[in-house]
């Protein structure tokens, strides 16, 4: 039920207008085909006009709103719903009266059976396009044939088709509860495994202990990222930290600690580099990287600096003890050039070797490429 509720406007709306766009031409023209034959037309010319003016009129309405109904959802959807569904039934509804009209015309034998064949056909059809929503095609055959069925029924006029269309509604009906319910099967296999495969991509790009994007993400969305300042003549920086004397904390509290404290410095690198689009990976077992499209040296620097502090002041109580420690930062930022053959893979190098630096120099602080 929450699934129905979650995709019901979008997709079944988009499933319905496909399906009953297709019908709205053969209404106009079956009914012209039923009125033309054999100067039906020409004996009933009053009502055949009625009929014929309120038919193409709804059918008009009917294709009109299909070609605006992109802007009318973007203002209101309920709306776009209430007048869809209106007119299908509306259409309905002027076909039921027609069909009972016509079926009280006891000299138009010929004109009965061609109506009483295509109503039947339109409801078959009705069952097909408005599946997707069992009020509504439930709705859409009541409306068909009710009229029709009342009067032959009511008047004692011809009970024996008033049973038979009884017994086609019946029909109709269970076909349109089956159908419904395979529809609705199909849906929710195809969006479970819209989910399943988002789900997978995602862990294939996750680590699983911090939650971050994995060093395999990071590649991919570098050499995108790359190519793409290239392109723009922008700045791409890169950030690469490691924590300092990692190795002290696991032996000292445990393999348990040390990962809630990987674990911790990976939110604080979430906090530091909250733009959108900032990549921040999972780079090895310590050591983590951030990508920061269109962002100068300088601005590195500081969101480096900042990392530093936040990572320094950060600690986890584990089971009793109280566990910091400090990040060593590398940054690199340039502007790539992707047409002179620049290699990337420099650029990490780059970055990897700030790090070095900043390790050498003491610990516990950025190194920038340039400055050494
Ligand atoms: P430095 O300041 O030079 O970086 O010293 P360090 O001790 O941090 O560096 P070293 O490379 O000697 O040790 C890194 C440690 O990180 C060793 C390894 O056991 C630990 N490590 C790597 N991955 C994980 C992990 O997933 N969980 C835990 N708890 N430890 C990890
Ligand atoms: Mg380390
Ligand atoms: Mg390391």
């Amino acid at each position: 039920m929450d699934f129905k509720r979650h995709v019901v406007s979008r997709r079944v709306m988009h499933d319905l207008r496909k399906r009953s766009s297709i019908g709205i031409l053969f209404y106009v023209l079956i009914l012209l085909v039923i009125l033309g034959n054999d100067g039906y037309f020409l004996r009933h010319p009053d009502f055949s006009l009625y009929f014929v003016l309120a038919n193409t009129g709804i059918c008009l309405f009917r294709t009109l709103h299909l070609l605006v109904s992109d802007k009318i959802i973007q203002i209101n959807r309920t709306l776009d719903i209430s007048i869809f569904m209106g007119s299908v039934i509306i259409t309905a509804l002027i076909w039921g009266i027609g069909f009972a009209l016509l079926m009280m015309q006891s000299d138009e034998n010929e004109a009965r059976i061609l109506m009483s064949i295509c109503a039947a056909g339109l409801c078959a059809g009705g069952v097909s396009a408005f599946m997707p929503e069992r009020h509504l095609a439930l709705a859409f055959n009541v409306c068909m044939l009710f009229p029709t069925f009342a009067i032959l029924q009511f008047t004692g006029k011809n009970p024996s088709m008033a049973a038979v269309i009884l017994m086609y509604s019946l029909y109709l009906a269970l076909m349109t509860m089956k159908g419904n319910n395979e529809y609705w099967d199909a849906l929710e296999n195809e969006y479970m495994l819209k989910r399943k495969s988002e789900e997978l991509e995602k862990m294939s790009n996750t680590d699983v202990l911090t939650n971050l994007y994995n060093r395999r993400y990071f590649n991919e969305i570098f050499e995108t990222e790359w190519k793409r300042a290239s392109r723009n003549r922008q700045y791409l920086t890169i950030i690469i930290c490691d924590i300092d004397y990692f190795k002290q904390i696991n032996d000292t509290f445990g393999h348990l600690a040390g990962d809630e404290y990987l674990k911790k410095i990976a939110g604080v690198l979430k906090k530091v580099f909250k733009r959108k689009s900032d990549i921040v990976a999972r780079y090895g077992g310590e050591e983590f990287v951030a990508l920061l499209p269109d962002a100068d040296a300088e601005t590195a620097c500081e969101l480096a600096e900042t990392l530093r502090l936040a990572a320094e002041a950060s600690r986890i109580q584990y089971k009793d003890e109280i566990i910091a420690a400090t990040l060593s930062i590398g940054v690199m930022s340039c502007i790539p050039d992707y047409n002179e053959n620049d290699d990337k893979d420099a650029i990490i190098a780059k970055a990897d070797n700030a790090l070095y630096q900043a390790k050498k120099k003491g610990r516990n602080r950025v190194c920038h490429h340039f400055s050494e």
